[in-house]
């Protein structure tokens, strides 16, 4: 059976130069955060796309990527395969560093397959936003910007969702599966790749690190874990992909448009 999937992230760094309380991937809440050399990506990504046949949109993401000096060779090391990726290579960044040369003349060369998502928390934060997009336009490099400030945030495209409360939320699988069949990540098949592990999303992985919740098979595919082969790798993929919900699902109130909303990027002490 195939494994054509949407979209995974790969986390290239857990460290961060802003401190957003709300951050989805709970960045400011490492003990210990991590830098993914170039080696380990490039064992990463081979172990992926041996498992992945296709995926619509691969993105490189942190923390801030930015602050990973091998980013441009683990960016040349993705576009090496563009034959499965269908949709796009996309970076997302926050705005407060401008983008080494390199790493431009990749998404300049790579153009009909990449973009570069900026997220804009305002000037005070991303403070290097308008030099970036003048770069990107004068390259005619694909971006996107994602305006996290001003206007209502509390509407839910512009909020962001507490998901600092890890708390037991619905105690039956009828429960958790009808709330996740809300969550834009579930619905959309969203994957994440952190520390070699596939996860169905950045909550998950983070729950099951910090024994929130125990570490099952079935809930992420170990991609680092030799002793599996690619074969039981991809039908754990697939039993992930059927599945309605996950256990982290029961200890969340998702990313669903009827949650409240919190003011976007803000900033702990
Ligand atoms: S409900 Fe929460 S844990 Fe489940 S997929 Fe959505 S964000 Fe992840």
């Amino acid at each position: 059976m195939r494994t054509d999937i949407k979209r995974t992230a790969l986390n290239i760094c857990t460290y961060c130069n802003l401190k957003c309380k709300h951050c989805l991937a709970f960045i400011p809440y490492y003990n210990n955060p991590q830098m993914m050399s170039y080696e380990e990506a490039k064992k990463i990504l081979d172990v992926y796309f041996r498992v992945v046949d296709s995926v619509e949109h691969f993105t490189v993401t942190g923390g801030e990527p930015l602050l990973n000096a091998e980013l441009k060779n683990i960016l040349g090391e993705v576009f090496r395969y563009l034959d499965q990726i269908t949709g796009s290579v996309d970076l997302v960044t926050n705005g407060t560093m401008e983008i080494p040369e390199g790493v431009l003349d990749l998404f300049e060369e790579n153009k009909d397959k990449s973009k570069i998502v900026l997220s804009n928390y305002g000037e005070d934060l991303s403070i290097k936003i308008r030099n970036i997009e003048t770069e990107l336009k004068l390259r005619n490099i694909n971006y996107r910007i994602s305006k996290f400030y001003g206007g209502d945030q509390s509407l839910y495209y512009g909020g962001w969702i507490d998901f600092t409360d890890h708390s037991l939320k619905w105690t039956t699988e009828i429960e958790r599966d009808s709330n996740a069949q809300g969550c834009v990540h579930r619905l959309g098949k969203y994957f994440v790749i952190n520390e070699g592990e596939l996860h169905c999303c950045s909550r998950s992985f983070w729950r099951i690190k910090n024994s929130i919740i125990p570490k099952v098979r079935g809930e992420y595919v170990p991609l680092m874990d030799d002793s599996i082969s690619i074969e039981e790798k991809r039908r754990l993929l697939l039993e992930m992909y059927e599945k309605k919900s996950s256990m982290s699902c029961a200890y969340c109130v998702g990313l669903r448009n009827d949650v409240p909303r919190v003011m976007p990027a803000q900033q702990m002490k």
